[in-house]
């Protein structure tokens, strides 16, 4: 049973705690699905998430409009996090993938939203290239303006949902000035001509991964998000509302590694006693423990900083997910210790949790770029 005392922590309302308990209970009922074929996998993830109200939170509500809730991002990110990681990728990137259209869309493109919170449209977010990852700023792929048309050419990589989307948001160079001022963003249909899936990427932990091409795809003007050469900007402001929730998912697999490590060192003997008994094990618990609650304290200091209205929460996103991703790794890597052989068995579930946090320490700004981010943010402020 995981701990949920910090759900009496200031930073929540009832309605976060009430929700916390119904996730859990609907998590402990239909989670995990098969995950053999990680497309209908998630495909029937989004579709359960949708028909079930779930989804709600991660994009904008155009008939009663209102900031995205990050605790509730969170919280649910955290909670479907500790039963199965390829259902909380599936709600992760309903919300990335639509971020753009919710904080900067037309009421038109906003038009998308009400399918992808009901999981009748699958959404993703199309940032990273083969030469730019971390380096954003060197983004290569152009849009070019003709008459009424954009046109789009280039390469997106490691594009989450690649190949299963039904919309992409997509980052280009339209080259109002050098570098990451020149970018601007697109809403792209899954089912444009000239957009092809180059490769399909396989992954530890393995979910729908994709590296694009666009062969001169044609977008009316109307695809524009925002203003020409606000790309970056628009970028930005999506991660510094999803970057928090990367910290809240490593949160949900770091907790349970230490649900699952406290059963088992109760459970398992080791020279006439349970292991539970042995003062190195509780060394390991005990360290387990203090990682989960302090990275607990920074994500939801983020969401809760966020949703108290902010303008922009940089420096607290970017140490929530630089802690909370690291010490998720520690955490579970202790438990794969504590579980012995059982601990790198394949299916087992420390061995998954072991696969499933490794990428979360890359995406949406590796661990070292989140550094940079808080250092610049600490220098600048003093
Ligand atoms: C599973 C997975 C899912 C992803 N999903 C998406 C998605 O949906 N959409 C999308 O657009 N992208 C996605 N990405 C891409 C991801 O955002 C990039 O992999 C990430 O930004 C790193 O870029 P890179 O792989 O090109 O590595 P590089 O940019 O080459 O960086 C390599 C390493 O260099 C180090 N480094 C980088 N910058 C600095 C610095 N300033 N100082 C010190 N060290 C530094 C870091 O350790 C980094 O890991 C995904 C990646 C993975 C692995």
């Amino acid at each position: 049973m995981a701990d949920k005392s910090f759900l009496s922590w200031p930073f929540f309302e009832d309605r976060h705690r009430e929700l916390a308990e119904r996730l859990d209970a609907w998590c402990t009922t239909n989670l995990p699905v098969a995950h053999h074929d990680v497309d209908a996998a998630c495909r029937e993830l989004v579709g359960k998430l949708g028909s079930d109200g779930w989804l709600k939170p991660t994009a904008l509500d155009t008939n009663n409009p209102g900031p995205l809730d990050v605790r509730t991002l969170c919280i649910t990110r955290e909670t479907l996090a500790r039963h199965d990681g390829l259902a909380d990728f599936a709600f992760a990137m309903q919300g990335l993938g639509t971020g753009a259209l919710s904080l900067f869309g037309s009421p038109e493109q906003q038009q998308w939203l009400a399918k992808t919170r009901a999981g009748k449209a699958i959404s993703a977010f199309a940032l990273s290239e083969p030469r730019s990852g971390s380096d954003v700023a060197n983004t290569e792929m152009t849009a070019t303006r003709d008459g009424d048309s954009y046109v789009l050419s280039g390469e997106k990589t490691w594009i989450s949902n690649g190949g299963i989307a039904d919309l992409y948001v997509v980052f280009a160079r339209t080259g109002e000035a050098p570098g990451a001022k020149g970018l601007s963003a697109f809403l792209v249909p899954g089912d444009a001509k000239g957009l092809g899936i180059a490769e399909r990427l396989e992954v530890i932990a393995p979910h729908p991964l994709a590296r694009l091409s666009f062969d001169k795809v044609r977008l009316p003007a109307a695809a524009l998000i925002g203003r020409p050469g606000d790309g970056f900007r628009i970028a930005m402001s999506v991660l510094d509302v999803f970057r928090s929730t990367v910290g809240a998912a490593a949160l949900g697999f770091a907790r349970r590694a230490l649900d699952e490590s406290i059963k088992r060192v109760a459970e398992r003997k080791l020279f006439g006693a349970p292991m539970a008994e042995l003062q190195m094990v509780q060394g390991h618990i005990a360290d387990m423990a203090l990682d989960v609650d302090a990275a607990a304290l920074l994500v939801y200091r983020a969401a809760w900083t966020k949703d108290m209205g902010a303008a922009r929460v940089t420096r607290e996103a970017a140490m929530a997910k630089l802690f909370a991703t690291d010490k998720a790794q520690e955490v579970i890597d202790k438990a794969v210790q504590l579980h012995g052989g059982d601990g790198v068995r394949k299916g087992h579930i420390v061995e998954s949790l072991y696969r499933e946090i490794r990428a979360l320490r890359i995406y949406e700004g590796a661990s070292d770029v989140q550094k940079v981010v808080i250092a610049r943010q600490v220098m600048g402020a003093a």
